[in-house]
């Protein structure tokens, strides 16, 4: 099945079981200052799990753009060494508003994964919160093993999508993708080993949590799930990492064509690979959405991915700016299912071009001078760069911390963010006293200005120390 059947069934399973088909809404969370981002396919529905009067339609299935680059679900620094977790993904889901809950949503995802898609029952594996006895029960009953039904805590089955807002328990969907079947174990679901892979999420939408973290109950108990969509189709295309799927194939051949290499640099330099195709989705998507690269907020979170992705393009040895290029890819294959791609592209080419024009201007000085400090600060040796000098690759060179960061990190080296961040003080104290001076020659000009003209008395009167002779 390729990527564009299978979000199509997903979707159409759901329509068959009343569920109404919404759009994905923006990456910007609409009137929610509380989150950079939209990290979840529930994010557009906050309001209504908190008010359900405001309900549309009792049930909802949506294909929602995330991106998770900050606040609680962060995978920023994970994305290229993880075979599954991207900046920005698509989430597909399904929504209970205060309609059905917990029995039907076990039965609807139950029905979708073992008897549509026919996932071999025996790599599933099943998570539910501490205590909940009737989801554990609910599995059971739609025909899970016993002893494949296991139970964790608040950190994976208690779910919030950030410090407030609607949460609660949750029960997980995992993956055992590895090669011999006879050595899974219970242990390795939710630990660190690649070979199990979580893949659906149902959230019991119990409770709204506030700033203090007190938990309200919600006028009527909701469901909402997500299921990371490219790792489904990790699963049904028979891989295990989801870059080698459809959805990431082609960007990896176009960065090797723009790179003029063969298939064997791509298995020498996979993790980068990888990051920069993940980056230049993400990017691409960012800029159709309207956030643009500049250095506050949102807009400093694209440039800071941007800058990355050109940074490693260098590393692979790319000898001139390619990100338009390869956003130009993800427009092609992902224009037909989002076509605010489409519209945007010119735009999006534009933005790319002259962002990354930009920064490879001091991209080769900025990491000759940080070659530099590292010899003439001893960082090598101490695994500590000074702060002042990331902050000058930051002010002078327009690197990004983390991109100085992650550029140490292979040599084992670490910045030292809080004299990093005293330089980045200071300079705000300088520049801040620099505009009151500057302010105050503004003012004293506006008063000159304001003055009547001066007539000139001289020829006919002298004054001197405040005497008229
Ligand atoms: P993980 O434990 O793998 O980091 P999670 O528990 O943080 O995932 P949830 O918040 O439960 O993820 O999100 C629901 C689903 O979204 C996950 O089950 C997974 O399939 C998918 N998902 C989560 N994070 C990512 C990511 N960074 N990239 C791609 N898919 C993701
Ligand atoms: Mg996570
Ligand atoms: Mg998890
Ligand atoms: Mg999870």
């Amino acid at each position: 099945m390729n990527s564009m059947d299978i979000r199509r069934t997903f979707l159409d399973y759901f329509i068959q079981h009343q569920h109404v088909q919404l759009s994905s809404s923006q990456l910007v969370p609409a009137n929610d200052p509380t989150l950079l981002f939209v990290n979840a396919g529930m994010v557009p529905f906050k309001e209504t799990f908190l008010d359900i009067s405001q309900r549309t339609t009792p049930r909802a299935t949506t294909v929602q753009k995330c991106l998770r680059v900050s606040g609680k679900h962060n995978d920023f620094e994970t994305v290229g060494s993880s075979p599954r977790h991207h900046t920005f993904f698509e989430m597909l889901g399904n929504f209970s508003f205060g309609d059905y809950f917990k029995r039907e949503a076990i039965q609807l995802a139950w029905g979708l994964l073992v008897q549509v898609l026919q996932l071999p029952l025996e790599r599933l594996w099943f998570t539910v919160y501490r205590d909940d006895d009737e989801a554990a029960r609910l599995w059971e009953e739609v025909g899970a093993p016993r002893e494949r039904i296991l139970r964790f805590g608040e950190k994976d089955n208690f779910w919030t999508m950030g410090e407030t807002g609607p949460c609660g328990p949750c029960s997980e969907i995992h993956y055992y993708q590895g090669s011999d079947l006879a050595q899974q174990q219970a242990s390795g679901v939710n630990s660190d080993d690649d070979d199990y892979m979580e893949i659906w999420n149902l959230v019991f939408m119990h409770y709204n949590r506030d700033i203090q973290g007190h938990l309200t109950p919600l006028e009527r108990p909701c469901i909402d799930t997500g299921m990371g969509f490219e790792r489904l189709v990790a699963i049904l295309q028979g891989v295990k990492n989801n870059y080698e799927t459809d959805l990431f194939q082609p960007l990896i051949e176009r960065l090797q064509q723009l790179l003029g290499q063969q298939s064997s640099h791509y298995r020498a330099h996979t993790s980068l690979y990888h990051t920069i195709v993940d980056h230049s989705r993400a990017i691409t998507f960012l800029l159709a959405d309207g956030i643009a690269p500049a250095n506050e907020g949102r807009s400093y979170v694209v440039r800071r991915i941007l800058r990355r992705a050109a940074y490693l393009g260098q590393r692979l040895g790319m000898e001139r700016p390619f990100l338009a290029h390869m956003a130009q890819t993800v427009i092609e294959k992902m224009g037909p299912v989002y076509p605010e791609l489409v519209l945007k592209q010119a735009y999006i080419q534009q933005l790319i071009t002259d962002e990354e024009g930009r920064f490879r201007s001091t991209l080769v000085t900025g990491l000759q001078h940080l070659e530099a400090m590292v010899q003439q600060s001893g960082a090598q040796e101490s695994g500590i760069l000074p702060g002042s000098v990331a902050f000058t690759l930051h002010d002078t060179y327009g690197f990004p911390v983390d991109l100085t960061q992650k550029v140490l990190s292979e040599r084992l080296v670490k910045v030292d963010l809080e004299g990093y961040e005293e330089s980045r003080r200071e300079q705000q104290e300088r520049s801040r006293s620099g505009s009151c001076l500057k302010q105050s020659v503004e003012s004293l000009s506006e008063l000159v200005r304001e003055l009547p003209p001066t007539e000139f008395v001289g020829y006919t009167r002298l004054e001197c120390q405040g005497t008229i002779l």
